[in-house]
């Protein structure tokens, strides 16, 4: 793909993101425009299905609105409140551990810097740009594994791992672009560009795709 093919595709990207589901983070970040429920949120989602991750947070959020109210619960209790999410026990320890360091050293509030957010425990640069972005409408690029294949895919960057991916587009995408770019490729990679034999056929970016590592499409 061309640099400046980047307009076209994601004119085409947001003209067919809403045939899709949205996912449960950005629900949860469009309702609340909260920096502290994406951070939860975010956590949640991690290897677990939107739908269970929807479903948890909103049992949550009834009893724990900030930190200070989150760390005034147990570990086991938080573990049966966000239940069946994955790692249901470890993510309840380390929620309470977020909400007392969010305390302790910034004041109760969900810092809006990449660096700060870092330090908190468990928190990697994905969860961190999703609170910036979501939560705090700053610039920042949310990589995950859809990011991170579909731009390699496209030929835009070549990259051999979402971090990388992150600082590529960084350099590359124009900052207009940011924080949506997430959103609408999460999605295109949920249902069109899957990891394993694409659908090609249905794409309307194949003319800007290199298909770049793909061997089976459909
Ligand atoms: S042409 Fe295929 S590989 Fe390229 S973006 Fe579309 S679905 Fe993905």
């Amino acid at each position: 793909m061309k640099a400046n093919d980047i307009h076209e595709v994601v004119r085409i990207l947001r003209q067919e993101a809403p045939k899709w589901k949205t996912p449960a983070v950005t629900i949860v970040a469009e309702d609340k425009r909260n920096p502290f429920y994406v951070l939860v949120s975010c956590i949640l989602s991690l290897r677990t299905k939107d739908e269970t991750t929807g479903a948890a947070f909103r049992r949550l959020v009834k009893r724990a609105r900030t930190p200070q109210e989150l760390r005034r619960i147990s570990a086991d209790e938080l573990a049966r409140i966000i239940y069946p999410v994955g790692f249901y026990n470890r993510k309840a320890v380390q929620l309470r551990d977020i909400a007392r360091d969010l305390i302790e050293r910034f004041g109760g509030r969900t810092p809006d810097s990449i660096e700060d957010l870092l330090t908190l425990k468990g928190v990697g640069r994905k969860t961190a740009n999703l609170v910036v972005t979501l939560g705090h409408r700053k610039p920042g690029i949310c990589v995950d594994t859809h990011v991170h294949r579909i731009c390699n895919r496209w030929g835009y960057v070549k990259t051999s791992a979402p971090d990388k991916t992150e600082f590529a587009l960084r350099k590359k995408l124009p900052q207009e672009y940011w924080i949506e770019i997430n959103d609408l490729l999460v999605t295109y990679g949920q249902n069109l560009c899957a990891p394993i034999s694409p659908k090609c056929s249905q794409c309307r970016i194949e003319p800007y795709c290199k298909k770049i590592g793909v061997n089976k499409h459909r």
